[in-house]
Order: C-alpha cells, then structure tokens, then sequence
C-alpha cells in the first residue's frame, strides 16, 4: 500500500473574533487550533484511511501535544514529528478584515519547526513512505528546505511519486532559497496543484492552456488547477476534465486548498479516475470552508459521500 509524506510547519492558529485590521489594539481571540498547511493536508488525508505521515519539529508545550493528539487520532504516523524538549512550538496570529483578506503574525522560523532535520524516526519514514506531498509554504528555513528536497529527491529515486501544492503567501516568499527549492521541486512534480494565479508564477504564459501544456511538456504528469468557488480542473496529457464546485456557505475559507489537495492525491494514488478525484477533492474544499478553524474542516469519506449524494445533479 501506498504511504504519503509530508515535511513542514505544525503550528497552531490563534484567531480574532471580531474582524478588523491587525493585533494594534486589544481583541477577543480564540485558539489555539491545530494548523499548519502541511499538518492539515496529511491531517485529511489520514481521515480518509489513506497511510499518512509528517515530518515536524514542536516543542514540548501544550500547543505541540493538541496537534499531536489531532494527528494521531485521524491515523497520521506521527513518529517523525520531534518533540523537543527545549523549543516552543510555532503559532500563528490570525485577523479577518472586512474585506474578507488576512492580517497574521507568525512565529514559525523562530520556533521549533523552525529546525527540522531528516534524522531517526524521520529518516525511517523517507525509507517507507512512497509518496512526497510538498507545500511551497513550507520552504521557509534552509534546514526545512534541505529536508524536504532531500526527502522529495530520495523518494522519487526509490520509484515513488511527488505532488506539489504551491500554496504561496507574500509574507514568505522571500525566505532564504526559496525560489530555488520551487524551482527544485517542481522539476521533481508528477501532480502539480496550483490555485488560480499561482499558474502563471511557475508557468508564464498567454493563456491558462498554454501554461499547462508547457508544464505538461516539461515533465509535470497532471496539473489540477483549484478556482476557489468555482471549482477546479485538471489536465493530463490526453485529458481535460472540468467540475464546479459544490455549494456551500463559506464560514472560514482556511484549509481548503490543503483538503482539496489531500483529498485530490488520496483517490489519485488509489487509481480513481480525474473526474472521481476531481469530484471527491471538491467536495472536501467545500467542506472545508463550512467550519471554522483550520484543521476542523478535514472531513471523513462519509461526510463527503453525504454532500455528493445531496448535490448529485
Ligand atoms: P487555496 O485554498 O489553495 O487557495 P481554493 O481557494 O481554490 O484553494 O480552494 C480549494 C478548493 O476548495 C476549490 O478548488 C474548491 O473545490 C473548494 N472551495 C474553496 N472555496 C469554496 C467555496 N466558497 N465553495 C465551494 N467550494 C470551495
């Protein structure tokens, strides 16, 4: 059977009540909820059932053991994650504005995931695993992007295969090598899953068509462009296939991308066809942005039969 890894940022989110600009003045919070892109992508895919596995570092606090506690019991192996006795784990501060964008504070490269080393337990799992899921977003620190081109590089080696979800933010794009880990991984990518412009950031071209055809051309296998609301597509050498998106009312959009992902590359390792794929991570996206919290909105293969037999046309 197949088993997914994934290296990165856990953290947890610390969100503001009300919305507003910023943390300058004093506001109601509430957290902390498990997070992290990559922690809620594997957190999603250990609920389907899928064999799933992290590589992370937390401090041995509270904030690390409620992600621990989280993973574990949505069937993530956890035994890459490295509690360390002397660090803190990360967190992020996040705001809404009215506008429906976000302000955060993050202290993650200052934190234990901050260091995160392929060692013991972690290098057990690069051995086992046979699938790599990497997020942009977590090449923020040249030891976390030393881990995860070396792990990306040795389980592609091994036979296996790479998804790549660029999932990029401006407050991290200038990290240290991260331009040139992108680039990295992307020459590694079979399943490539950018939402909307971040396209055109690794492919520059005229039209979405030709962006893809030229990342098709280059050596991606698959590339499942998400359109928020809309829906997502996905395009292979011979196959184009388009669904909209479910409806739902959107509560809390963070984490969609992350379930869609996981969802997406689940049913993909699984041999489902694109349109099964395609339909099942949509309905996890959807899912997703119905519930406040980050990790709260990964659902079951149960939950998203349900909102697929309800939405069935
Ligand atoms: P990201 O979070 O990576 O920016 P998107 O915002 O495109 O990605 O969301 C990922 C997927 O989640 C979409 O392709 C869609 O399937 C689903 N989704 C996101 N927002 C909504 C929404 N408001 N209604 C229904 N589905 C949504």
């Amino acid at each position: 059977q197949s088993k997914v890894l994934t290296i990165g940022e856990v953290l947890v989110e610390i969100v503001a009540t009300e919305r507003g600009n910023g943390f300058r003045e004093p506001v109601k919070l509430i957290g902390p909820f498990p997070s992290g892109a990559p922690a809620i992508f594997i957190d999603q895919v250990g609920k389907l059932g899928q064999a799933a596995a992290i590589i992370s570092r937390v401090g041995d606090d509270d904030f690390g053991h409620v992600n621990l506690d989280r993973l574990k019991s949505d069937g993530v192996d956890v035994s890459g994650i490295d509690v360390d006795p002397l660090g803190t784990t990360g967190s992020a501060f996040v705001r809404y504005r009215e506008d429906g964008g976000r302000n955060f504070v993050f202290n993650i490269r200052h934190s234990a995931c901050g260091s995160i080393e392929i060692k013991g337990p972690a290098a057990a799992l690069v051995e086992t695993c046979t699938h790599m899921h990497v997020m942009g977003s977590s090449l923020y620190a040249p030891s976390v992007v030393e881990a995860i081109l070396k792990a990306t590089r040795r389980i592609k080696a091994k036979g296996g295969t790479v998804s790549f979800d660029p999932n990029l933010r401006a407050e991290i794009l200038n990290s240290p090598g991260m331009r040139e880990a992108l680039a990295i991984v992307l020459g590694e990518t079979d399943l490539f899953l950018p939402s909307g412009e971040e396209l055109f950031l690794f492919s520059p071209a005229d039209s979405e068509k030709e962006a893809v055809a030229n990342l098709l051309k280059g050596g991606v296998k698959a590339v499942v462009l998400k359109r928020g609301a809309a829906g997502a597509s996905y395009f292979d050498a011979t196959r184009e296939v388009s669904l909209p998106g479910f409806k739902v009312t959107e509560v809390d959009p963070t984490g969609a991308g992350d379930c869609f992902g996981a969802t997406f590359v689940t049913f993909w390792l699984a041999g489902a066809d694109p349109e099964t794929a395609l339909r099942y991570a949509n309905a996890a996206g959807a899912k997703a942005v119905t519930r406040s919290g980050p990790m709260e909105g990964a659902s079951t293969r149960a939950e998203l039969d349900a909102l697929i037999a309800e939405q069935r046309t």
